[in-house]
């Protein structure tokens, strides 16, 4: 009964994901796979994004779907660095994983890297109770634990009032993991998934046609 109910709330989240991509020319995933197997912890994942303007998504999933954020200067991991993070549409979970080179008459058209990923854990507390993660990205209040294999630890995504619409920042809360000397967006530049650089991924996908 709950599945059921996840699947169509899914296909609905993800009209405007679909309105924007033609499927024929770009081998991003559709979302018509729904997965049903409710793994112990939501997955995030973070794109690398060399669009017309660089920038990282920062995708965490809730409700069977990949909220999202566009992340310009992408995330630090320096607590006095806010970063913004523009909200969009939701994407399918598929597309968690999805590396490659979208072409570039096509949206978003450029080179995709998942620069990290992993799993996390909802840390909003409110009077010591969790809240639930659809209320805190509703209330635009989240903070989350990240497993991922470059960025550990909180991080606070919090809902700018009174400014453009869906603007958020990404803060890095302060915790262990927290590191002012490490700039992971200019260090540690290679793919999680396959190990690749941006201009590797360019490659295979020019040469694949
Ligand atoms: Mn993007």
């Amino acid at each position: 009964m709950k599945d059921t109910i996840v699947v169509s709330t899914s296909k609905h989240k993800l009209d405007s994901y679909r309105k924007k991509r033609d499927f024929s020319q770009t081998s991003e995933p559709s979302g018509s796979r729904v997965s049903i197997g409710v793994p112990d912890r939501a997955r995030f994942v973070i794109q690398k994004h060399k669009a017309s303007r660089l920038h990282y998504d920062f995708r965490l999933e809730v409700d069977g779907v990949l909220k999202s954020w566009a992340v310009p200067k992408g995330p630090s991991t320096n607590p006095s660095e806010k970063r913004l993070a523009v909200e969009t549409e939701d994407h399918p979970m598929e597309y968690a994983d999805f590396e490659g080179t979208i072409p570039e008459d096509e949206y978003g058209g450029g080179t995709v890297m998942v620069w990290d990923a992993g799993t996390y854990e909802n840390i909003k507390k409110v009077d010591g109770e969790t809240v639930p993660m659809e209320k805190t990205y509703e209330n635009g209040q989240i903070e989350v634990s990240l497993e991922g294999k470059k960025l550990r630890g909180g991080y606070a995504l919090v809902k700018m009032k009174g400014r453009g619409e869906g603007n958020w920042l990404l803060i890095k809360m302060k915790d262990e993991e927290a590191d002012a000397r490490r700039n992971p967006t200019s260090t540690e530049n290679k793919s999680v998934k396959t190990g690749r650089t941006m201009d590797e991924i360019e490659a295979d996908s020019a040469a694949a046609g």
